[in-house]
């Protein structure tokens, strides 16, 4: 029998590897992880936690405003960038060694340096070569740049979260999740932003009401939006960049982010060269077991470009783990993946837009409310917060539920279980609500619209 120096090599320490590394090793595999850069990946370092971390310290400026309204006088209050990027990394040079620690305690050995795929069973890092049963491709993926004239001076999410110093003025290229996710972060703290979008709806994957509901309402906290509007180049100037538009205009501005979209991490690591099938955008192909076409070869996560979420790649390592070394029967419900983008206000939805459900020629119900939270009724605030509903008619049971407004995330987390459970729009009606709270009109909408 063909011995092997563990039974799992691991390339990638963020969520999904070292999930999925933690899980194998506690179930009696011996396991180690390569990784070149921070523990942590996307996630922890240029991703979700720095954003949230962000994201709560742009929405203060919104609170300091609507507590005039209940009575307070709040004094004048100013906002320290280096400060708020100083806390920031503390905080993640925690979780990094929170990460590290995790797999150690679990008995998996980590590599410090960047892996390269030798062949089905060997896997090279710095220089130093290593047998495993498994090799799993968990790297990620990255920041890509819309290809235009200029393109090399904007920045990308990735050097956004260590910019030493605040923008003054900003423009945001893209429509998505992160897009606005950091044009919102950017306006909150007080920097000019203009969010430039060559589509007509922001964030589209969605429900098609989320992205119209959300672009006033992020327009009324003051971003200019610029819909339909491409970047033709970008040029340097004395003071930052020239950005021109395809309509002509330009605007001056300090700092130019791309968030035109991530691409599977796996230029460099061997895999064409090992046989491994990649996707035209150079994702891992793999089956329904996560095995790619050599099957001691697996990949989990962004960079095989299914759902690029953290829980879903946590999700993956996790059900990957049991197939390998333990007993299969947990899988990951890809058609429920609940998500939320954090932007001001913010979007939350589990389950099938009505575009979705109507192209799957369902007749429908769709349930759908628009109103002005209890808090702004004293705080002034011109925020209008939306929730929607669709229900198949035939069978009653509840097919999506999406959400633009504060803790949207929050919110849609719970509604994420009773759509696993199969809920139908009558258990919804059956439920009681919590009151006074914005959730409760979830299962307060009587009327189809
Ligand atoms: P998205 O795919 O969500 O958005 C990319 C945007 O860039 C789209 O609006 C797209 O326009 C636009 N775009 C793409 N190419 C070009 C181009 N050549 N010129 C102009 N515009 C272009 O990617 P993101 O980078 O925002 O996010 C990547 C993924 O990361 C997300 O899909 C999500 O899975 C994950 N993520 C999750 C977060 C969360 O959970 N909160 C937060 C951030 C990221 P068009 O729509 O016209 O194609």
């Amino acid at each position: 029998m063909t011995t092997y120096d563990f039974d799992l090599f691991t390339i990638g320490g963020g969520s999904g590897g070292v999930r999925a590394s933690r899980f194998a090793a506690n179930l009696g595999a011996r396991v180690a992880l390569a990784e070149g850069a921070q523990m942590g990946g996307t996630c922890v370092n240029v991703g979700c936690i720095p954003k949230k971390l962000m994201s709560m310290a742009a929405h203060f400026h919104e609170d300091f405003e609507d507590a005039v309204g209940f009575g307070w006088q709040p004094g004048h209050a100013t906002f320290d960038w280096p400060t708020l990027i100083a806390r920031k990394d503390k905080e993640i040079a925690r979780l990094n060694a929170v990460y590290e620690t995790g797999l150690a305690k679990a008995g998996a050995t980590v590599l410090r340096g960047w892996a390269r795929v030798v062949d089905a069973h060997t896997v090279e890092v710095n220089g130093a070569r290593h047998t495993a049963k498994h090799i799993l491709i968990a790297t990620g993926g990255k920041p890509t740049r819309a290809p235009l004239p200029g393109a090399e001076l904007a920045i990308t999410s990735d050097e956004f979260f260590h910019l030493p110093v605040q923008p003054r003025c900003a423009v945001v290229y893209g429509g998505g999740y992160i897009a606005v996710e950091l044009a919102s972060i950017l306006n909150g703290l007080g920097t000019e932003t203009t969010l430039v979008y060559r589509g007509e709806r922001l964030v589209k994957e969605f429900d098609a009401d989320l992205g119209n509901h959300l672009a006033p309402e992020m327009q009324k906290k003051g971003v200019n939006l610029r819909l339909q509007t491409q970047i033709t180049r970008i040029e340097k100037t004395a003071a930052g960049c020239a950005v021109t538009l395809n309509d002509g205009t330009v605007i001056e501005a300090d700092c130019v982010l791309f968030a035109t979209g991530r691409a599977p991490n796996t230029a460099g690591l061997g895999l064409a060269e090992a046989g491994v099938k990649l996707a035209a955008n150079g994702a891992v192909a793999v089956d329904d077991t996560l095995r790619s076409n050599i099957p001691s070869i697996c990949a989990i996560g962004d960079v095989i470009d299914r759902v690029a979420l953290t829980p879903v790649a946590t999700s993956e390592g996790m059900v990957l783990a049991e197939l390998l070394f333990g007993t299969p029967g947990r899988s990951t419900n890809y058609p429920l993946v609940p998500t939320a983008v954090f932007s001001h206000p913010n979007v939350g939805s589990v389950g099938q837009s009505e575009q979705q459900a109507r192209k799957g020629g369902t007749t429908l119900r769709i349930f759908r409310s628009s109103f002005t939270p209890l808090r702004h009724t004293l705080s002034g605030r011109n925020e209008k917060t939306l929730m929607k509903i669709v229900v198949d008619a035939n069978t009653d049971r509840v097919l999506g539920v999406h959400m633009v407004g504060p803790e949207a995330g929050e919110i849609i987390q719970g509604f994420a279980v009773a759509l696993t459970c199969g809920a139908t729009k009558a258990q919804f009606d059956a439920t009681i609500g919590i009151h006074p709270t914005m959730a409760e009109e979830f299962v307060t909408m009587r009327e189809p619209v």
